[in-house]
C-alpha cells in the first residue's frame, strides 16, 4: 500500500540514512532513541560535527509520525546556520515534515518561497515534491497552474495533459460543455494523450455533435491502437446512429491489419452481420486463426454458427470453457512503466506514478507479436 512515509523516503538524500552515532560520550541508536529532544537541543546544540545526527534523527521523528519533534531539530539545524547547509535544502526537510503532518499550508508557503529564491537543484526538488503532494491531495486546478509556471518546457507532457484531464473531469458536472471543450484544448494541443482525446469525444457525444466524436474516436485508435478496448464500443454506437457503418467496417478492416486485435474482429463481425455484407477476404482468413487463438468468445460463437448442427452439437459442451478464457473475464491492465498491474484502468500507477502507463494486457500482447513479426 502506498504510504505517506514510503512517499517522502524517495525525497530524503541517503547521507543522511545512517543509523547508529556519537554524540558526545552518548552511543545512539536511532531506531531506538526515545529522548526528550528539546532537552538534548539545549545540551548538544547543533554543531558541524554533530548534525549528520540531527538529521537522522529528525528523519526517524518522521518517520515514526512524531512530526512536531521532526520540525524543532530541523528548525534547530536551520537556525545554527552551518557553512555547507543551505537554508532552502533544510527549508524543503521541513516542509516535508509539514506535509507530513497535513500541515498543508505551512509546506505550501515554505516550497514557493524556495521554488522562487532557491538554485535551480532545489528549486526543482521544491517543484517535484509539490507536484507529488498536489497529485496526491487531488487539487488539480492548482497542480496545472504550477506546471505552468514551473514545469521545465517540453518534458512532462502526458503528465500536464493528465492533469488538465482530472481537472476537467473534476469539473465536468458544474461547467457547461463548450467551456470544458475550450480547456481541453490545451492538453489536445500536446498532441500526447490518447486520455484528452476520449474525453473531448465524450464532451461531443453529450453535445450532439455525433460526427466529431466519430473523428475523434478514430485519431485515437489510429495514433493508439492499443486504447481499442476503450473506443471501440462507443465508436460502434455512434457509427450505428449516424448510419455510417460502412465507414466505419473499412476503417477496422484496415486497422485489423495493423493491430490484430480479437477486440476489432468482434465488432467487425458483429456490424456487418448487422449490415448483412459479407466478410472481406482478409478478415475471412484471420476468423479460424482467431478462433483457434481462442481470446474471444464473440468470435468463437460466430465461427459456430457458421458450422453445421452436427459440429454445433459435438461443440456445444465447450462453450463454458470458452466463455470463462474470453477476453473480457481475463484480460487486465499492465504499467509498461514498472509492471504493476490492476483489474481495472487506472490512468495514473499508482506504483511508479507515471501517467496513461496501464494497457490492456493483451492489447500489449498483439503489439508485442506485430513488433516480432516486423
Ligand atoms: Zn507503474
Amino acid at each position: 500500500m502506498y504510504t505517506v512515509v514510503s512517499f517522502l523516503q524517495r525525497f530524503i538524500p541517503s547521507r543522511y540514512r545512517s543509523r547508529r552515532f556519537l554524540l558526545d560520550r552518548y552511543h545512539f541508536d536511532l531506531t531506538s532513541f526515545d529522548g526528550d529532544v528539546s532537552t538534548w537541543l539545549d545540551r548538544f546544540p547543533v554543531t558541524t560535527d554533530n548534525v549528520e545526527m540531527y538529521f537522522g534523527l529528525a528523519e526517524l521523528f518522521r518517520r515514526r509520525g512524531e512530526f512536531d519533534k521532526a520540525v524543532s531539530v530541523h528548525e534547530a539545524i536551520l537556525n545554527a546556520r552551518l557553512d555547507g547547509y543551505s537554508v532552502s535544502e533544510i527549508s524543503l526537510e521541513i516542509a516535508q515534515d509539514y506535509y507530513a503532518a497535513g500541515v498543508l499550508s505551512h509546506a505550501e508557503e515554505v516550497l514557493l518561497q524556495a521554488l522562487d529564491h532557491a538554485d535551480d537543484e532545489i528549486s526543482n526538488r521544491a517543484f517535484r515534491l509539490w507536484l507529488s503532494i498536489l497529485e496526491s491531495e487531488q487539487e488539480w486546478a492548482r497542480a496545472v497552474e504550477l506546471v505552468e509556471d514551473y514545469g521545465i518546457p517540453g518534458s512532462g507532457g502526458l503528465r500536464l495533459a493528465n492533469l488538465y484531464c482530472e481537472m476537467i473531469e473534476e469539473q465536468r458536472r458544474q461547467t457547461p460543455l463548450s467551456r470544458l471543450l475550450k480547456t481541453l484544448k490545451k492538453p489536445q494541443r500536446l498532441g500526447v494523450s490518447a486520455r484528452a482525446e476520449i474525453i473531448a469525444a465524450e464532451l461531443y457525444t453529450e453535445l450532439n455533435r455525433v460526427g466529431d466524436a466519430i473523428q475523434s474516436y478514430r485519431e485515437i485508435l489510429i495514433r493508439e491502437p492499443r486504447r481499442v478496448d476503450l473506443v471501440l464500443s462507443p465508436l460502434k454506437h455512434l457509427s450505428l446512429m449516424n448510419q455510417s457503418v460502412p465507414q466505419l467496417l473499412t476503417f477496422l478492416q484496415q486497422l485489423y491489419q495493423r493491430h490484430p486485435s480479437a477486440r476489432i474482429l468482434e465488432v467487425y463481425l458483429e456490424l456487418s452481420s448487422v449490415q448483412a455484407t459479407a466478410l472481406a477476404d482478409d478478415i475471412n482468413a484471420a476468423l479460424l486463426e482467431e478462433v483457434q487463438q481462442g481470446d474471444s468468445y464473440s468470435v468463437q460463437l460466430y465461427w459456430l454458427n457458421q458450422q453445421s448442427s452436427d459440429v454445433q452439437q459435438a461443440v456445444a459442451p465447450l462453450l463454458r470453457g470458452w466463455e470463462k478464457r474470453s477476453l473480457e473475464h481475463s484480460d487486465d491492465y499492465l504499467c509498461i512503466e514498472c509492471g504493476f498491474y490492476s483489474d481495472k484502468l487506472v490512468w495514473q500507477c499508482p506504483q511508479c506514478e507515471s501517467w496513461e502507463t496501464l494497457f490492456s494486457r493483451y492489447e500489449l500482447k498483439i503489439e508485442q507479436k506485430i513488433k516480432k513479426a516486423s
